[in-house]
């Protein structure tokens, strides 16, 4: 990355459950990625699923990051000149840019009813990636999409993906080529009940914010075509560098996830666990601290690189996920 942009990075938490093992370590990472560049922090709450979020959670998240020893410049909690930090409190800058798609020509109605749109506005992980979607509603005349939504059916709002390659070069996967048959062809902008998807929120925030270093699972790999074809559609910056880390997976291979109650911080410093240890723990498996000696994120710092990173998720066994 070039020395001389400022870097800025962002910890994007969605209030829908406490912190886990799994959150704590792309955290980490995140943090540490960002801090290593001498770069800002911008701490965003991503809570468009009105199902799922809970403002109970943001105050836990909040205590949980902080616990673990990890800090931001702008947020919720600090403020920052690029507010507000909270997503729900952003849905005007969202119906805005969806005018502009639709002026450009880029949205259509759709009238498919798809399982998979009910879980829009959340970061699609691997579990939920479907087929692609054939196009079914794409080229409907303008007549019968007229007709249709005059008869009352409900539809979403669809991005008619041009026909071209999204490239980026990830600090950890290296050069990506993706094609919109590998992110699953024209997708969901809006569902049909006005929820935003979690593609337009995070695209249009990274721009808004002025996010140039985005560090996150490797899960989300292909959101990130989505969201710099988004960005480029709407005339707006792409954020210089983007960073898929592995993840942490339980001895099944599943990814570590909000149901696995007994490690969220929560409980583990209910327990009696100091936050040192953990991070030690989790540093170690990121091949920042071969000793897995109990340290501060502010002390890795220096150890910080990408290339130290693991190349494949860490397959935890429980033994050690239970050794808290
Ligand atoms: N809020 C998203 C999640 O928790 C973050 C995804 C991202 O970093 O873009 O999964």
């Amino acid at each position: 990355m070039t020395k001389d942009i400022p870097v800025v990075g962002r910890l994007a938490p969605s209030p829908t459950g406490l912190l886990h093992l799994g959150n704590a370590w792309a955290f980490l990472l995140a943090w540490l990625a960002c801090r290593a560049q001498k770069g800002r922090l911008i701490l965003r709450i991503e809570d468009i699923d009105p199902q799922r979020s809970r403002p109970e959670f943001v105050s836990a998240i909040l205590d949980d990051l902080r616990w673990l020893g990890l800090d931001w410049d702008e947020g919720p909690d600090r403020g920052g000149a690029h507010g507000p930090y909270v997503q729900s409190k952003r849905l005007a800058e969202y119906a805005l840019a969806l005018d502009r798609l639709a002026q450009l020509g880029y949205l259509y109605p759709c009238f498919c009813t798809r399982k998979e749109l009910k879980s829009l506005a959340n970061a699609p992980h691997l579990e939920d990636t479907g087929p692609v979607y054939p196009g079914t509603c794409r080229n409907l005349s303008d007549e019968l999409r007229r007709k249709r939504i005059a008869q009352g059916q409900r539809y979403t709002l669809r991005l008619a993906c041009p026909e071209m390659a999204v490239d980026f070069d990830d600090a950890i996967c290296g050069p990506q080529h993706l094609q919109p048959c590998d992110w699953g062809g024209d997708f969901a902008l809006r569902r049909s009940d006005g929820v935003v998807s979690y593609q337009l929120a995070v695209a249009l925030d990274d721009a808004a914010m002025g996010v140039t270093q985005v560090v996150r699972g490797r899960d989300i790999l292909f959101s990130t075509p989505k969201q710099i074809l988004l960005l480029r559609l709407l005339g707006k910056s792409v954020p210089a560098q983007y960073a898929h880390i592995p993840l942490l997976l339980n001895a099944e291979g599943e990814r570590l996830a909000k149901r696995h109650q007994s490690l969220t911080l929560a409980a583990l410093r209910t327990r009696g666990v100091r936050p040192e240890r953990l991070i030690g723990f989790l540093s170690s498996l990121a091949g920042l601290n071969p000793g897995a000696q109990a340290i501060k994120p502010l002390e890795l710092v220096p150890a910080f690189s990408f290339s130290k990173l693991p190349q494949v998720d860490v397959c935890l066994p429980d033994t050690m996920l239970y050794s808290f």
